[in-house]
């Protein structure tokens, strides 16, 4: 098997990411040793890609080739001894009117070239624009983008070298243009001057000849066989020197840094305001010490308030769908039968039920993408810092805190971004109170129902009761069994950038199908054995006892008999699930209900929440959904639910309960999983529960008190 090898020089300006490129293409097939005779590293390394060798060698940071230092005569030395195929020179593209004076010089080396513009996510950061195809044209050579401590772009130098090595890609450089004095006298000495054997493999003497009009030292020593070239030089850079009433290597700098500044204007756009000075700006208020706290709250009343309002008109639609649907199912399957009801009663009042919440978790979750991607949510934690270190915590703790409004469990795998194990273990605990948007349907739900008015503020509360409640275990905690203080750092601030159409479609789109599984699975799942619990066993007794009743009313051929009818119909239903499993089950747990307002439905309803929070709704959907009349167009879930009595106050506790109580099976496991401890794990469970327990109970009794 022939190899080939092919050898690149990395050149560039220190600090561009030449290091960085040569790691990454080499890994760890590294040789570092000194350049012969000097105290210059020297990094040498073997990449390999299909049949070809790559042999890299990393050269000394420089910002130009005039072998003024050590390094800049290395580096240059090297280029000029031909060893390399191909010469990459490595730019920091956020810098570009420093990095292309080297560039600029390269070119005039006539050596094969290819550039390389890295950094190039701080110059998207910085709203900078640069047609990178445009200046390859103007450069003659091919330039490529790279994000080199992200692996950006890196496999693109290879290909391309290997093609510019192999002569696929004609590489004919553009120069630098001088006035005309200087190119006139160029070519003479070109004329009169031999190129010196010393030892290079290429010797463009265009190059040679610039040089020696430079005065460059180390071109002249090359050249101390040949008296009547340096004489020659000599003449030429005095008349030059006459003209231009300065020194010839001045006015070639000068030029060079023309070509510069020209390339730069045609291919490069900045933002008319930096994007910088916008950041700065804006968060000149966003941080402000005491504004700072005001807007997050604002803008997440804002989140909420629009997630219930905008959310009700698709919410509408769904509903009525679903309406529809139900009716169709009704009338086209025959009979009545079982089949029906577990579909209709079954299927669709617990999955519809929770279904028609989808508008509103996209709203918030679009909230939450807006605000990671616009870079918001980093100066949230950093508003937040304060406050989570009255907690024992840092603000780097709110982002996963954040996150959990949209899921708990993602979020809580985010502590990870946590240095210590007790900032982690106490920033998972804490997280089961950030309100995920699979408990958004209950309070929507039940803040529409009972607090019509205010709806959008009662469900911006609960978040904030999660927050306060996370907020106070964390300090119970960091004063008791987590004793310590948050880790100090440094925390990063991105510049704000518009987010992209894109990346929220991708993000919503994500949502949804998650959201539509879980409907498809667990929710359906949860929906039907719920149906199924709360259907059998039927008692004989009731139904022979309304069948008579039924009998007697049609008999007496009442004027109001159908409405009797139905009204005894619904009677049955609600008798004979008080005879259901369900009931017996849930009854078992009356006692303790009762005590913060809740009746067996409700505690069913919440523990089945613990397999999902979104399965509350669905439960409650079928256990309020019997018994309900169906003939008429449907009345939806709230309406049925206060049409058994419920209040307000009830309605609260149990939008409190549902806030804090343990979270789902999902969450459990991931805190397992994070925290690799099964204490912890049952620690948190318990925990949660009996807050939620204890803050339900108070709201019903201290509750009834006032209104009583
Ligand atoms: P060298 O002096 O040219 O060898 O540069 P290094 O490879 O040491 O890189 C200098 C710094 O820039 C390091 O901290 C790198 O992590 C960083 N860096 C390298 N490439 C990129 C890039 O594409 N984007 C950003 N933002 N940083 C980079
Ligand atoms: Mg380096």
């Amino acid at each position: 098997m022939s190899t080939h090898k092919i050898t690149i020089a990395l050149a560039g300006n220190p600090n561009s990411g030449k290091t960085t490129i040569f790691n990454a293409l080499t890994g760890a097939h590294q040789k570092v040793g000194n350049w012969s005779g000097v105290t210059v590293e020297k990094k040498e390394g073997i990449a390999h890609c299909g049949e070809i060798e790559f042999h890299i060698v990393d050269l000394p940071g420089t910002y130009s080739l005039s072998a003024f230092s050590m390094e800049e005569k290395v580096a240059r030395d090297f280029i000029l001894s031909g060893e390399a195929d191909v010469t990459c020179v490595v730019v920091d593209a956020g810098n570009l009117d420093r990095n292309l004076y080297l560039v600029a010089q390269l070119l005039e080396m006539e050596t094969p070239l290819l550039v390389i513009f890295n950094m190039m996510d701080e110059v998207e950061n910085r709203g900078i624009r640069i047609d990178i195809e445009k200046i390859s044209r103007l450069f003659a050579v091919p330039v490529i983008p790279t994000i080199a401590n992200r692996g950006k772009g890196l496999n693109e130098i290879l290909d391309t070298v290997s093609k510019i090595a192999d002569g696929d890609l004609t590489v004919r450089p553009a120069t630098v243009h001088y006035p005309k004095e200087i190119e006139n006298a160029i070519a003479q000495l070109e004329k009169n001057i031999i190129p010196p054997s010393c030892g290079l493999k290429s010797c463009p003497s265009k190059w040679m000849a610039l040089k020696l009009l430079e005065n460059d030292s180390e071109v002249r020593r090359l050249f101390k066989d040949q008296p009547s070239a340096l004489a020659l030089a000599d003449e030429l850079r005095k008349s030059i020197s006459q003209i231009f009433k300065d020194d010839p290597e001045m006015i070639v700098t000068d030029h060079r840094y023309g070509f510069v500044n020209g390339t730069l204007k045609e291919t490069v756009a900045y933002p008319k305001v930096s994007r910088r000075d916008i950041t700065d700006s804006v968060d000149r208020v966003i941080l402000h010490k005491f504004f700072g706290l005001p807007i997050l709250f604002l803008l997440l009343w804002l989140m909420f308030e629009m997630t219930f309002t905008i959310g009700a008109y698709p919410m509408d639609w769904i509903d009525a769908g679903i309406g529809a649907l139900a009716e169709l199912l009704s009338e086209s399957i025959p009979g009545g039968g079982l089949f029906e009801r577990l579909l209709v009663d079954g299927v669709l009042a617990g999955v519809g039920g929770v279904i028609i919440f989808l508008p509103n978790i996209l709203i918030l979750f679009l909230f939450i993408a807006l605000m990671e991607d616009s870079g918001y949510m980093a100066r949230a934690a950093f508003v937040m810092d304060r406050v989570m270190h009255a907690v024992g915590l840092h603000g780097k703790s709110f982002i996963p805190l954040l996150m959990g409004f949209g899921c708990n469990v993602p979020a809580i795998m985010g502590s990870r971004i946590l240095e210590s194990r007790r900032d982690r273990i106490l920033t998972i605990f804490i997280n089961p109170f950030m309100s995920c948007s699979a408990r958004l349907p209950i309070y929507v739900l039940f803040s529409a129902a009972f607090f019509p008015d205010s709806a959008g503020t009662v469900i911006f509360l609960l978040y904030l009761t999660g927050i306060a409640a996370a907020v106070l275990t964390g300090l119970l905690m960091s004063k008791t069994i987590l004793k310590g203080h948050g880790e100090p750092f440094v925390m990063e601030l991105p510049p704000y950038r518009i987010p992209t159409t894109r990346s929220l479609v991708v993000h919503m789109w994500d949502r949804t199908v998650i959201f539509l599984k879980k409907m498809g699975g667990v929710i359906m799942i949860g929906s039907v054995v719920v149906w199924a619990l709360s259907s059998f066993p039927q008692s004989e007794e009731i139904s022979a006892d309304f069948e008579s009743r039924i009998e007697a009313v049609k008999n007496s051929a009442a004027a109001d008999a159908d409405e009797k009818i139905q009204e005894l119909q619904n009677q049955e239903a609600s008798a004979q699930q008080e005879y259901s499993f369900i009931a017996r089950i849930g009854k078992f747990a009356e006692p303790l209900l009762e005590p913060a307002g809740f009746d067996w439905r409700d505690g069913v309803a919440l523990a089945s929440g613990l397999v999902a929070k979104e399965i509350v709704i669905s439960t409650l959907g079928v256990l309020y959904g019997t018994g309900q009349d169906t003939d008429e167009e449907s009345t939806s879930l709230s309406d049925r639910i206060k049409a058994t009595g419920k209040t307000p106050l009830w309605a609260l506790g149990i939008m409190v309960f549902a806030l804090l109580y343990t979270p789902c099976i999902s969450t459990i496991a991931a805190i397992r999983r994070e925290t690799g401890s099964t204490r912890w794990t049952l620690f948190s469970f318990s925990y949660n529960l009996a807050l939620a327990y204890v803050a339900a109970l108070l709201i019903h009794q201290i509750g009834s008190i006032f209104i009583l």
